[in-house]
């Protein structure tokens, strides 16, 4: 009996050595036994979503629709990547405050915007451009600056960008009506060229002011230019994708423009994440 015994332990422990060496180390183990076996990364440190895209489905706004467990609803808000001036990086952390210099509503500074000149701009615009939709929105699209169908109408993002731009408002639930859209510009730049630095100085203050009265959930900045305009970087859009940054307090997400999305529509599947992050953003506070 005693032999027996010992023969039925050594061949268990023949398999039991066996089943533990296929899959050799850490690196050879199973996909499931790795996520557990591995410290989970914080969102903002997670594998970009370029390098972790699964397959596609249904599309939300001429995109496939990305499901992507994990990187949704960003909890916190990380520290900018390197790039950033230190400059910008003390001010992001400054809460953004009322000014005393503009009018206190946005009725007022809409109206103050509408007689400025402190900028060339005013030069040859054909109408000002403030905002559209929702003051008491969660949430505050930004772009660079109106284009020419903006500057005929006076309404931010009314052309073909604008249009893809409400197709990705509905792709997350919303309506044009419930969000809030503006621009760092109030003044279209001739053959819309990109802002030059003295015309973003000058009218920083009014969209720092709209955003100081409206206290949005989230910032969602569209656009390179936008997004380094409200960071005071010159960061590229490819190191800040993907990452959620604070505005004076405030959460800002970037992302495409609409119109790069339109000259580029491979670029739409990275846009649907940061919406969907952005989404999430608004969701999780109720
Ligand atoms: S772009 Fe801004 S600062 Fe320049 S004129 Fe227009 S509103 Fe004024």
């Amino acid at each position: 009996m005693a032999r027996e015994a010992r023969v039925l332990l050594s061949r268990n422990r023949g398999r039991l050595k066996l089943s533990t060496s296929s899959f050799g180390g850490e690196a050879d183990a199973p996909p499931m036994l790795r996520s557990l076996s591995s410290p989970a990364l914080p969102a903002a440190e997670a594998p970009s979503a370029s390098s972790t895209r699964p397959s596609t489905s249904a599309e939300p706004f001429g995109m496939e629709n990305l499901a992507l467990p994990g990187l949704e609803a960003p909890k916190r808000v990380p520290l900018p990547p390197p790039g950033l001036a230190a400059a910008a990086l003390a001010s992001a952390y400054i809460p953004l405050a009322l000014r005393d210099d503009l009018p206190r509503d946005l009725d007022g500074l809409g109206a103050m915007v509408a007689g400025c000149r402190k900028c060339g701009l005013c030069e040859t615009r054909t109408k000002t451009v403030f905002a559209d939709g929702s003051p008491l929105s969660k949430l505050v699209f930004v772009g660079e600056a109106p284009g020419r169908d903006e500057d005929l109408s006076g309404l931010p993002f009314v052309g073909r960008a604008g249009q893809l731009l409400d197709k990705m408002i509905a792709a997350i639930d919303m309506k044009r009506e419930e969000v809030y859209i503006c621009n760092v510009l109030k003044c279209r730049p001739p053959d819309n060229r990109t802002p030059a630095p003295e015309e973003v100085a000058q009218c920083r203050p009014y969209l720092e002011q709209q955003l100081a009265l409206l206290r949005p959930v989230v910032i969602c900045a569209l656009g390179l230019s936008a997004v380094q305009a409200l960071l005071e970087t010159k960061a590229t859009m490819a190191s800040m994708r993907g990452k959620t940054f604070s505005f004076r307090g405030i959460p800002l997400i970037p992302t495409y423009h609409p119109a790069a999305l339109l000259r580029n529509p491979g670029l739409k599947r990275d846009a649907w994440i940061d919406l969907q992050r952005v989404r999430d953003l608004v969701r999780s506070v109720g």
